[in-house]
C-alpha cells in the first residue's frame, strides 16, 4: 500500500499536465484563428510533435524508474521507439507546413514513413503483449472471440471512418486514408486483446488508453470528411494532441499498477462487437431500400438481439453460479484449515505457514500449553472445558496482537509463529505469562500456561523446529509449569535420558520388574508391629534393585506413575488383606502405599482406589495414603479427590511433614488422619550433652508437630529412627509410633509374615 502510494506521487504527472497544456493550447489557438484568422495556419502542426517529444520522455522516465517484468519493459520500449517514429514524422509534417504556408503542405514521404512506421511499431507491441493462457481450449476460445471482437469492432469503423473517406474524391489516396486505416488497426487490435490481458505485466487500462489513440484516428477521418477545406489546421490542432495526452495517461496506469491483482478477463466483449455491428446495418436500413431486403435485415437484427439478451441472462447466472462455487470453495478451505471451536488456525495450516517461513528467513515457535486442563475438564465438565479453551485463545490472541500468528495445535496445545529476529519470542512470552495472572472470565478460573520457545534459521526443517519447542515446553512442564524456557542444545540430554528411561519403565512394567518391600511401623512403648509402609523397588535385570529416588522422579514426568502407582496400590492391597486372613483383625492395622501428585490429577483414581479394595477385600479403613504436603496443597481438583477418598473411608496420611509449605491451614481443611514426622527432624535429635552439636530446631519442630497433631486429633509417625536414643527422646516429646532402620529395615512381605507370626506366638504366650 504505502509504495503504490509512493509510486503514485512519483507519477508522470508534469509530463501529464505539459501535453494536456499543449492540448488545450492547441484548442485556444483554433479558436482564435478560425475567430479572426490570426497567425499562420502552420502553427496547428506543432502541437502534435511538441506532445509526443513529451510523451516519448515519460515513457522513457517510466521505464527507467519503476521495475519492470521483462514483457512489460519490452512493450514500453518498442512504445518509445513507435513514439519517437511518430515524433519524426509529425516534424517532418511541421517542416512541410512552414514551407508551403500560406498553403495547406503535402504529406512528405519521411512524414508518412514515420507516422506509419510509428504505428506499426505500436500495433507490434500490442500484438506482443503476454497473455499468459494456459490450455489450448482456452487458447482456442479466446481467439475465436478476439476475431469476432475484431471484426465488429473493424466493420463499425469501416462503415463510420474509413468508407466515407475512401468515397471523399479529394481525400482518397492520399496517406491519410493509410493512417486511419493503420490506426484503426492499432484501435481494433488493442481492444480485442486488452480485455484478456489479466494482471499480466502489461497494464490493462494501459492498452485500453493505447485503444482510444486509435480511435482518435476515426475522430481525424470524420473531421477529414466533413470539416470543410481547413479540416487540416482543424486535425492537427484539435484532434491530434490527444494523442500524447492518452499516452501520459497510460504511462501513469502502468506506473501505479505495479503489483496490483490479477483481475478475470472480460467475457462480454464478444457481445459488445456483435451488438457494434448491428449499428452499420441499421444505418444501411435507414436508407433506402426495398421492402423486402428491410424486412430480412430487420429480422436478422431482431433475432440477433434477442439471442444476445438470452446469452446475457445466461452469463448472469453462470456469473451467480461461479460465485457461489469459490465462496463454498472458501468456506471449504477455511474448514480444513481452522479449528471450529476458537476459529484459529489449525496444525495443517501451521504447518503450511511455517514450511513457508522457514523457507525465506527465520521463525520462532512459542507453544503454548495450557497447565491442569485436563483437571478442569474432568471436574467441571467439557462444556467449560470448552469455554476455558475459548477464553484462553482468546486472551493469547490478545496478548500476541501483531506480532505472530496464533494457532491451536488441538487439545489444550497452542502454538505462536513468530517471524523475524531470534529474540523476539522472549518479551512476546513474558507478555503472555503475565496476560494469564489474571483470571480468565470463565468461572473466574486462574489458569497458567508453560511455553516452551525455539528459534531456526531458514532452511531449517519445520520438524526439527517442532522438536526443539517441545524439548523447551516439556521442560517447562518439568520445572513446574506456568514458565517458559527458550530451547537451547543442553535441555536435550535430559530430556532424552528421561525418555528411554520412560521407555524401559513401560517395559519394565510390562514384564513385572516391579515389586514391594514392607517397612514395619511399629509401637515405640512395646515395639509391636501395628502397620507397614510399602516401598517400591525395581528389579533390573541388568542393575540389579534400583532405588525408587532413581526412577520415581522420571516415572512422575513420564505419567507413567499412574500405571506404576495402580500397581503398588493393588499389590499392598492383596498383600495386607492376606495377612488379615491369615492373623485375624488385631495383628496389623494399616499398610501404607505411596501415592505420588500425578496419580491424584488421574480422573480414574478414586476408581482404582475402590477397585483396589473391592478386588482385594481389604476394609477400606486399613488403607492409609501417604501423600506429600506440596502434592496435597495443588489445587481444588486435588482437594476434591481427597475428600472422596476420606468418604469412602481410607485415611490420608502426611508424609515428609515439615519439609514442604506445611500450614496450619493445611491441617485444618485437608482431610488427614496422620502426620509423619519428616527423618531430617530426627536426625541428631538425642545429641543434648551440652558443648555437642545437636539438631535444637529439629527437637522444636519435632515437638511442635506433636503438640499440633494432638490439637488436631492426628496420628504421628516419626520417621527415620536410627537408634535407641533417637526412641526415648521421641517418646519424651510424645510420639507414641515410629519407622526406621532401627526398628525394621524395609523387607520382603515374607519376612513381614514371619514377624507377624512370631508375634501371634509371644502374645499367645
Ligand atoms: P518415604 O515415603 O518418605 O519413604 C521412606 C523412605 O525412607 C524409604 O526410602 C525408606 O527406606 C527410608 N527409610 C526408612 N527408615 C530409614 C532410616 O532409619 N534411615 C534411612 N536413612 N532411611 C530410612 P525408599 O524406599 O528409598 O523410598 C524413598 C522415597 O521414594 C519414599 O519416601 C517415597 O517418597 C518414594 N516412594 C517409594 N515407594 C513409592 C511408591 O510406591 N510410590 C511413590 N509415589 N513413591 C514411592
Ligand atoms: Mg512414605
Ligand atoms: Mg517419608
Amino acid at each position: 500500500m504505502s509504495t503504490d502510494m509512493g509510486n503514485f506521487r512519483r507519477g508522470p504527472w508534469l509530463q501529464l499536465a505539459l501535453t494536456a497544456g499543449t492540448a488545450l493550447l492547441g484548442v485556444l489557438w483554433f479558436i482564435r484563428w478560425s475567430a479572426g484568422g490570426h497567425g499562420d495556419k502552420a502553427t496547428a502542426y506543432l502541437f502534435m510533435p511538441a506532445g509526443l517529444a513529451v510523451a516519448a520522455f515519460a515513457i522513457l522516465r517510466m521505464v527507467r524508474t519503476v521495475p519492470l517484468a521483462p514483457a512489460a519493459a519490452r512493450f514500453w520500449w518498442q512504445l518509445f521507439g513507435g513514439c519517437l517514429l511518430l515524433f519524426g514524422g509529425y516534424s517532418a509534417l511541421a517542416v512541410a507546413a512552414f514551407r508551403s504556408a500560406p498553403d495547406y503542405p503535402a504529406m512528405p514521404i519521411a512524414g508518412t514513413v514515420g507516422v506509419c512506421g510509428g504505428m506499426l511499431v505500436a500495433i507490434h507491441a500490442v500484438a506482443r503483449v503476454p497473455l499468459g493462457v494456459a490450455t489450448r481450449y482456452e487458447l482456442g476460445r479466446q481467439w475465436l472471440d478476439r476475431a469476432i471482437a475484431f471484426l465488429g469492432c473493424a466493420g463499425v469503423l469501416y462503415h463510420f471512418g474509413l468508407a466515407p473517406l475512401i468515397d471523399t474524391p479529394e481525400l482518397r489516396g492520399r496517406p491519410l486514408v493509410t493512417m486511419t486505416l493503420l490506426a484503426f488497426v492499432l484501435a481494433a487490435g488493442s481492444i480485442t486483446k486488452v480485455s484478456y490481458i489479466n494482471g499480466g505485466p502489461v497494464d490493462r487500462v494501459a492498452v485500453r488508453l493505447l485503444a482510444a489513440m486509435g480511435l482518435v484516428g476515426a475522430v481525424v477521418a470524420m473531421i477529414g470528411v466533413n470539416g470543410g477545406p481547413d479540416w487540416p489546421a482543424a486535425a492537427q490542432a484539435l484532434a491530434l494532441p490527444v494523442v500524447p495526452v492518452l499516452l501520459v495517461l497510460a504511462v501513469h496506469r502502468q506506473w501505479i499498477s505495479a503489483g496490483a491483482p490479477p483481475r478475470r478477463p472480460n467475457t462480454w466483449l464478444p457481445y459488445l462487437a456483435v451488438a457494434a455491428v448491428q449499428v452499420p446495418v441499421v444505418d444501411v436500413l435507414l436508407h433506402p431500400a426495398a421492402t423486402a431486403e428491410r424486412v430480412a435485415a430487420a429480422t436478422a437484427v431482431a433475432v440477433i438481439m434477442l439471442v444476445m439478451i438470452r446469452q446475457y441472462l445466461v452469463m448472469r447466472e453462470n456469473g451467480r453460479l461461479l460465485r457461489e462455487r469459490e465462496e463454498s470453495e472458501r468456506r471449504a478451505r477455511h474448514e480444513a484449515t481452522h479449528d471450529p471451536l476458537t476459529g484459529l488456525a489449525n496444525r495443517a495450516l501451521f504447518r503450511e505457514w511455517l514450511v513457508q517461513v522457514l523457507a525465506t528467513g527465520d521463525a520462532t515457535v512459542l507453544l503454548v500449553d495450557l497447565d491442569d486442563f485436563k483437571t478442569v475438564n474432568d471436574s467441571l465438565g467439557h462444556d467449560v472445558g470448552d469455554e476455558l479453551l475459548v477464553a484462553f485463545a482468546g486472551t493469547l490472541s490478545d496478548a500476541t496482537g501483531d506480532d505472530g500468528r496464533v494457532v491451536r495445535l488441538g487439545g489444550d496445545e497452542f502454538a505462536v509463529l513468530v517471524t523475524g529476529p531470534r529474540q523476539a519470542g522472549d518479551p512476546l512470552a513474558q507478555r503472555i505469562m503475565t496476560a494469564f495472572e489474571v483470571p480468565i472470565s470463565v468461572h473466574r478460573l486462574l489458569v497458567h500456561a508453560s511455553i516452551g520457545i525455539a528459534t531456526a534459521p531458514s532452511g531449517t526443517a519445520a520438524s526439527s523446529l517442532l522438536r526443539d519447542a517441545d524439548i523447551a515446553l516439556y521442560t517447562a512442564k518439568q520445572r513446574g509449569k506456568g514458565n517458559w524456557v527458550r530451547y537451547t542444545a543442553d535441555l536435550q540430554q535430559p530430556v532424552f535420558t528421561d525418555v528411554r528411561l520412560g521407555g524401559e519403565l513401560r517395559r519394565a512394567l510390562d514384564a513385572g520388574e516391579f515389586r514391594l518391600l514392607y517397612q514395619p511401623i511399629v509401637r515405640l512403648a512395646d515395639r509391636r508391629l501395628i502397620g507397614v509402609e510399602a516401598l517400591v523397588r525395581w528389579q533390573h535385570p541388568q542393575r540389579g534393585l534400583v532405588p525408587p529416588l532413581e526412577f520415581i522422579p522420571a516415572a512422575e514426568r513420564t505419567g507413567l506413575i499412574v500405571p506404576l502407582g495402580r500397581f503398588v496400590l493393588r499389590e499392598t492391597c492383596r498383600q495386607a488383606a492376606a495377612w488379615l486372613a491369615e492373623f485375624g483383625p488385631h495383628a496389623l492395622e494399616k499398610a501404607s502405599p505411596n501415592v505420588s501428585v500425578r496419580q491424584l490429577h488421574d480422573p480414574d483414581f478414586v476408581g482404582d482406589v475402590k477397585a483396589a479394595l473391592a478386588d482385594s477385600g481389604l476394609p477400606a479403613g486399613r488403607l492409609v495414603l501417604e501423600l506429600t504436603e506440596s502434592a496435597v496443597l495443588r489445587g481444588p481438583q486435588v482437594s476434591r479427590v481427597l475428600h472422596e477418598i476420606h468418604a469412602i473411608g481410607v485415611r490420608l496420611a502426611l508424609d515428609d511433614f515439615g519439609t514442604g509449605e506445611s500450614s496450619l491451614s493445611l491441617l485444618r481443611t485437608f482431610p488427614a488422619a496422620m502426620v509423619k514426622l519428616d527423618k531430617s527432624f530426627v536426625d541428631g535429635i538425642e545429641l543434648e550433652h551440652p558443648g555437642t552439636p545437636g539438631n535444637d530446631a529439629g527437637q522444636a519442630v519435632a515437638r511442635a508437630v506433636a503438640q499440633l497433631a494432638s490439637a488436631f486429633g492426628l496420628d504421628t509417625v516419626a520417621e527415620g529412627i536410627e537408634n535407641e536414643e533417637q526412641v526415648q527422646r521421641l517418646r519424651t516429646l510424645g510420639y507414641t509410633v515410629g519407622q526406621g532402620y532401627h526398628l525394621g529395615r524395609p523387607m520382603e512381605a515374607g519376612k513381614i509374615t514371619e514377624l507377624l507370626a512370631r508375634q501371634r506366638l509371644t502374645a499367645a504366650a
